[in-house]
C-alpha cells in the first residue's frame, strides 16, 4: 500500500471487510461491542488489539477505516477522527499543552481557532500571534519553552500562503511541534508532512465530505503523538466521530481528488476572468501570477486551491447587492462543497472580530469569499458576471 499513489489510496486504503465481503465499507452503527467472556473483556481493557474495539468513544471499525485512509493519504503513521474540525483543532493543541507552555500562531486564523487559543490563554498557556507570512516574526517569537506552533497553511479568507517548510525549520530549532490546519490546501494539494509539519489537522466538513452533509475532523500525526498524547485526551473528553459520519467521509474521499481538481480548475478560470473587472477592487487567488506568494503556493501545493476572494468596489452595500443577485452561487458559510458558495466574512464568519483586527487581517466591507464548486465553469462565470452588473 505504501507504493500506491494518492488516487488509489483515496479509494482503497484502510478498508476492512466483514465476513460478508461487502463491496462498500460497512457502517458499524453501534455504541459498543460484546465480549465472549469476562476474561476477554478484561484483556481488551488491558490491551486493545488492532481489530478490537471497546466503546464508541474510544474507536469504531468504520471510524478506524476513515482514520487509516487519512493517515495513508497524508503520509503519517496514524490518525484520529473527531466530531468536527474544531474538535480536531482543540484536541490537537489542548492534549499536548499545560499551564506555562508557550504557543506561537499565525494571526490570520479562522475565528473559532482564535477562540481555542484564547481559551488556552485562560488556562495559563501563553500565546504569541505573528504575521504568518513574515518569517522574521516567527523567528523573533520562538524561544526555549515554545511547545507548539499553529497555523493555517492558506489563511481564511484573505488566502495568504504560509511558507510551511521555513516555519517548521524555525520551530524545530527550539523543539516545538508544528500543527498545520490544512483545510484550504486540501489533502489533494497537501505536502505538509513532506514540508516538515508534525501534525496535520482537517475539518472533514469541507472538501472531504464535499457535499455539505456531515461535520467531521481528523488529526494526522506520528504514532506516539496520536496514541500517547491525543488518544487519552479524546477518549475521555468525548469528541468522537459518529460511525455514520465516518462512512460519509469515506465515500467523500473516493471522489475527493476529482472534485478538488475540478474545483481548482473553476477557481483559476474565475480568478483569471474576474481580474481587472471594473466593479472589483482586487481578486485574490494564489494561482494568479500577481499573488504575493504565487511561487510559494505553486511549490507548496502545485495549484492555487479551490477558493477565490474578491473585493467589490462600493463596500458592504455593493457586496450585498452582488450576493443577492446571484442565481447559481449559494450564499452560505461552508466551503469545499460541490456547490459554489459565497460568503461575506465581515458580517458572518469574522463578524466577532473587533474592527481594528478586521483591518489588520484585510477583512474589508467589500470582501467576499467564493468557494468554487464543480458546476460548469461557463455557467458559474455567467452568473458571477450578471451579478456584478447588478452590484
Ligand atoms: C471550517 C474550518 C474549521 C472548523 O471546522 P468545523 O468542521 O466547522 O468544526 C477549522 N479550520 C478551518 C481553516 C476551517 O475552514
Amino acid at each position: 500500500m505504501d507504493d500506491w499513489k494518492t488516487r488509489t489510496k483515496l479509494i482503497h486504503a484502510g478498508a476492512r471487510r466483514s465476513q460478508y465481503g461487502e463491496m462498500s465499507e460497512a457502517i458499524f452503527l453501534t455504541q459498543g461491542f460484546v465480549y465472549d467472556s469476562a476474561e476477554q473483556a478484561e484483556a481488551r481493557f488491558i490491551e486493545t488489539g488492532p481489530d478490537e474495539f471497546i466503546y464508541g468513544r474510544y474507536g469504531n471499525p468504520t471510524v478506524r477505516m476513515f482514520e487509516e485512509r487519512m493517515a495513508a493519504i497524508e503520509g503519517t503513521e496514524d490518525a484520529f477522527a473527531t466530531a468536527s474540525g474544531m474538535a480536531a483543532v482543540n484536541a490537537a493543541l489542548t492534549a499536548m499543552l499545560k499551564a506555562g507552555d508557550h504557543v506561537v500562531a499565525a494571526r490570520a486564523l479562522f475565528g473559532s481557532c482564535l477562540y481555542v487559543l484564547e481559551t488556552l490563554g485562560r488556562f495559563g498557556v501563553e500565546v504569541t500571534l505573528v504575521d504568518g507570512t513574515d518569517l522574521g516574526q516567527w523567528r523573533a517569537a520562538m524561544r526555549e519553552g515554545t511547545k507548539a506552533v499553529f497555523l493555517e497553511s492558506v489563511s481564511n479568507p484573505t488566502l495568504e500562503v504560509i511558507d510551511v517548510r521555513s516555519v517548521c525549520e524555525i520551530a524545530h530549532a527550539v523543539g516545538a511541534t508544528v500543527i498545520v490546519d490544512n483545510v484550504f490546501a486540501t489533502p489533494t494539494f497537501s505536502k505538509a508532512v513532506e514540508l516538515g509539519a508534525d501534525v496535520v489537522v482537517y475539518s472533514a466538513t469541507k472538501h472531504i465530505d464535499g457535499s455539505g452533509r456531515c461535520l467531521g475532523g481528523v488529526i494526522c500525526g506520528t504514532e506516539t503523538y496520536i496514541r500517547k498524547v491525543l488518544e487519552p485526551y479524546l477518549k475521555h473528553t468525548g469528541a468522537a466521530m459518529s460511525p455514520f459520519n465516518a462512512w460519509v467521509m469515506l465515500k467523500g474521499l473516493e471522489t475527493l481528488d476529482l472534485r478538488v481538481r475540478a474545483q481548482a480548475g473553476n477557481a483559476l478560470a474565475v480568478a483569471e476572468a474576474l481580474s481587472g473587472h471594473a466593479k472589483l477592487e482586487r481578486v485574490i487567488y494564489p494561482g494568479l501570477k500577481g499573488h504575493a506568494q504565487h511561487d510559494l503556493a505553486m511549490a507548496q501545493m502545485g495549484a492555487g486551491g479551490t477558493v477565490v476572494t474578491i473585493e467589490v468596489k462600493g463596500g458592504q452595500a455593493a457586496a450585498f447587492r452582488f450576493l443577492n443577485a446571484l442565481e447559481i452561487v449559494k450564499i452560505s458559510n461552508n466551503l469545499g462543497d460541490a456547490k459554489t458558495i459565497i460568503t461575506h466574512p465581515a458580517t458572518t464568519t469574522h463578524q466577532r472580530l473587533p474592527a481594528e483586527q478586521k483591518v489588520l487581517l484585510g477583512i474589508t466591507p467589500g470582501l467576499v469569499r467564493l468557494s468554487l464548486g464543480i458546476e460548469d465553469g461557463g455557467d458559474l462565470l455567467a452568473d458571477l458576471m450578471q451579478a456584478l452588473e447588478a452590484a
